[in-house]
């Protein structure tokens, strides 16, 4: 690397006896040692100041908005979407091992210097609608996320934060003002599996989902269906139930498993028990529910009152649209839930 400053000083923490810090950033609230790093490897001490990842990306990308995946936020519009190094999770099928490595973040292998200005004005260049902090755990380097996304609100430009849910009350109000959408991963709904899958926890997850909808973020809720792991009748419905406890209007995605990274012991997820999925999460009254990760699936945004086919997806591509613009049902006049339009 050069010389390049890669940091610069966390908002979210706050100093502790002897010259630790405690950071505020995620759910594992680690208490760093001065010259130590978090568990994520992006925050370090540096004499009892907590130091941040700030004015750089390892990843910068034109994506539909649809791959994040939300299927409720401004549909068929472009994102520019961004990222950095380092997780809080460990999890072994990691579809972004590279990016999240704990090591890279301590040491990152590349870095472009960006700045909050320089990514919005390639996003207007581009004709993107949203600017979107993903590829790694968004949470870890929310200093970042939140100046690059403040600067695309003042250009009109929505923002939100592709993340595992592992956020603290503190980081939801630090990132209220800049972040309109939140994707949360609620991997699975056993915390013996977060714990030896990921090193997290699972009620933190829920902790944070719950605030997200009471601090009015738009959230949609992702679940990569593994087999053998959290695919059991039982698990899918209790995580189901859960969500549609907090609202029945929450966009639940179920994606399908393809071995990768240090899990490939186990097979793909089959259509059959995606579906079966989709079906304990209508049954627990959630109104959209939606396939990913295979071909055809339930991937149309329905009416929930009169089944009018509204929101027409084939892959990443939106064909019909019928609810942006009014955010009702163009068949009955219903009201969708969803993020239509940017925050006034
Ligand atoms: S963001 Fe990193 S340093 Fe901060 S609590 Fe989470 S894992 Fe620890």
């Amino acid at each position: 690397m050069s010389d390049m400053q890669l940091d610069s000083e966390a908002r979210l923490y706050r100093p502790i006896a002897g010259g630790d810090v405690l950071c505020l950033a995620c759910a594992h609230r680690c208490r760093i040692a001065d010259g130590k790093r978090g568990v994520c490897g992006a925050r370090v001490n540096a004499g009892g100041r907590l130091l941040c990842p700030y004015g750089w990306t390892a990843a910068l990308s034109a994506d539909p908005v649809e791959k994040k995946p939300f299927y409720h936020v401004l549909p068929g519009a472009l994102t520019l979407s961004f990222g950095m190094y380092g997780c809080n999770f460990r999890c072994s099928f990691c579809q972004n091992h590279e990016l999240a490595d704990p090591a890279s973040a301590a040491r990152p292998p590349f870095a472009e210097p960006a700045s909050p200005e320089g990514i919005t004005a390639a996003a207007r260049r581009l004709g993107a609608a949203m600017l979107v902090s993903t590829y790694n755990e968004p949470l870890i380097t929310a200093e970042w996320g939140s100046a690059v996304l403040a600067e695309g609100k003042k250009a009109g430009l929505a923002g939100a934060f592709v993340s595992n849910g592992y956020a603290t009350p503190e980081a939801l109000d630090f990132l209220r003002p800049s972040v309109d959408c939140f994707k949360v991963d609620l991997k699975f709904f056993r915390d013996e599996t977060y714990r030896k899958v990921a090193g997290a926890r699972l009620e933190p997850v829920k902790t944070a989902i719950r605030l997200m909808l009471e601090k009015g973020f738009w959230v949609e809720v992702v679940t990569l269906l593994i087999p053998g792991l959290n695919d059991s009748k039982e698990e899918v419905s209790e995580l189901a139930a859960f969500l549609a406890s907090l609202s029945r209007d929450i966009p639940w995605h179920l994606t399908a498993f393809h071995p990768s990274h240090l899990m490939k012991d186990r097979p793909r997820t089959s259509p059959a028990a995606l579906e079966k999925a989709c079906e304990a999460g209508l049954t627990a009254g959630l109104k959209y529910v939606y396939t990913g990760n295979i071909d055809g699936g339930r991937q149309d945004t329905l009416c929930p009152s009169c089944g009018a086919r509204l929101i027409v997806r084939d892959g990443y591509e939106v064909t019909a649209d019928r609810v942006s613009g009014t955010g009702k049902c163009a068949e009955c006049g219903r009201g969708m839930a969803g993020f239509w339009g940017p925050r006034t």
